[in-house]
């Protein structure tokens, strides 16, 4: 047995429908999900006993069996005991609570990490039924690049790469946003609109905003996708947070595409077609908003999710 060095990059949501609601009590949604370059860095190795270990160079990431990645350790121990315990490293790139699934990737990565440390040799399937048991985004972030994402966001399939793309970001350091926090208020706001049965749902789902968003996918057309952008937790959070509104707005009208805030937020983006394009929005969104609490960054679109860290190909 020995340690493994795993990349997780983050997701943005090129499209977040809210359907309705769910006999589970979780909401129905279409979602269209894109892997990103902004990655973290997470290390796995052997030790002796049962125990899990976990330490994160983020002073707010929570170091506990309340870690995403903790959680995916232990189903793992509790699957296929015998293994013995491992220590978890994060170097935490990813924003928390933006709306980029910082904390799902980690999961994945533990779950890929874990599957090749004990040589289980678990199929794309068996490592997805496990991720799923750990929250709606961890699935996605497994085989990661573009996928529709439908129920809670666990039913994938997977879309026309669109790693000719790029995407800048940006996220005020001090905001983040409650993802359970946004899907409630937006029930609270909106649930009487939702569409009630399966067949209303269904029709919902045939005629809503993934239509002209997957036909622009499927050809690869940057200014059509970025056209065809949606995210309905928009309502609830640009209402609730101006400033994320104003930077969402500023941001959009930088790229020659366009923007949108990513899942919960309040991380908000701009597409670009290209490097210098998206570097000369991040410099000029630098210069008209030069605020010390906002962060921004270049980011590549990616066909992948979970992989070795180069150090660690063999
Ligand atoms: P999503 O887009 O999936 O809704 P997010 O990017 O908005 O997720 P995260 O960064 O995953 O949100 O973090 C949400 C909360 O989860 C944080 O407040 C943090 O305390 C907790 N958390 C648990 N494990 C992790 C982890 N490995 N990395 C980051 N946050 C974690």
């Amino acid at each position: 047995m020995r340690p493994y060095r795993l990349i997780a990059p983050a997701k943005i949501n090129l499209l977040l429908e809210i359907i309705g609601n769910r006999p589970d009590g979780y909401h129905e949604l279409v979602m269209v999900l894109q892997s990103i370059d902004l990655a973290d860095e997470i290390e796995i190795k052997p030790v002796s006993g049962d125990r899990i270990a976990l330490q994160c160079d983020h002073p707010q990431v929570p170091s506990d069996e309340t870690n995403l990645a903790y959680r995916a350790a232990k189903l793992m121990q509790e699957n296929f005991p015998g293994h013995g315990g491992l220590e978890i490293s994060i170097q935490k790139r990813i924003p928390i609570g933006a709306g980029l699934a910082g904390g799902s990737t980690d999961a994945a990565a533990v779950l890929v990490g874990l599957d090749l440390m004990w040589s289980l040799g678990l199929t794309q399937e068996d490592l997805h039924c496990l991720a799923a048991k750990l929250g709606s985004d961890v699935p996605f972030c497994i085989a990661g690049g573009t996928a529709l994402a439908l129920g809670r966001g666990e039913e994938l399939s997977p879309l026309t790469d669109l790693d000719q793309l790029y995407a800048v970001l940006a996220k005020y350091r001090s905001l983040s946003v409650s993802t359970p926090w946004a899907y409630q208020t937006y029930r609270e706001k909106f649930g009487h609109a939702y569409a009630q049965d399966p067949s209303a749902q269904e029709a919902r789902r045939r005629t809503g905003p993934s239509v002209p968003l997957l036909s622009a996918i499927a050809h690869r057309n940057g200014l059509a996708i970025a056209q065809a952008l949606h995210n309905d937790l928009e309502k609830v959070v640009l209402t609730a947070h101006p400033k994320v509104a104003q930077l969402r707005e500023t941001l959009a009208n930088k790229s020659a595409l366009g923007g949108m805030m990513s899942g919960s937020g309040p991380t908000v983006f701009a597409l670009a077609d290209n490097s210098q394009d998206a570097q000369q929005i991040a410099s000029q969104l630098s210069q008209e908003l030069p605020d010390p609490d906002l962060d921004v960054w270049v980011t590549k679109l990616i066909a992948h999710g979970i992989h070795l860290a180069p150090t660690d190909e063999g």
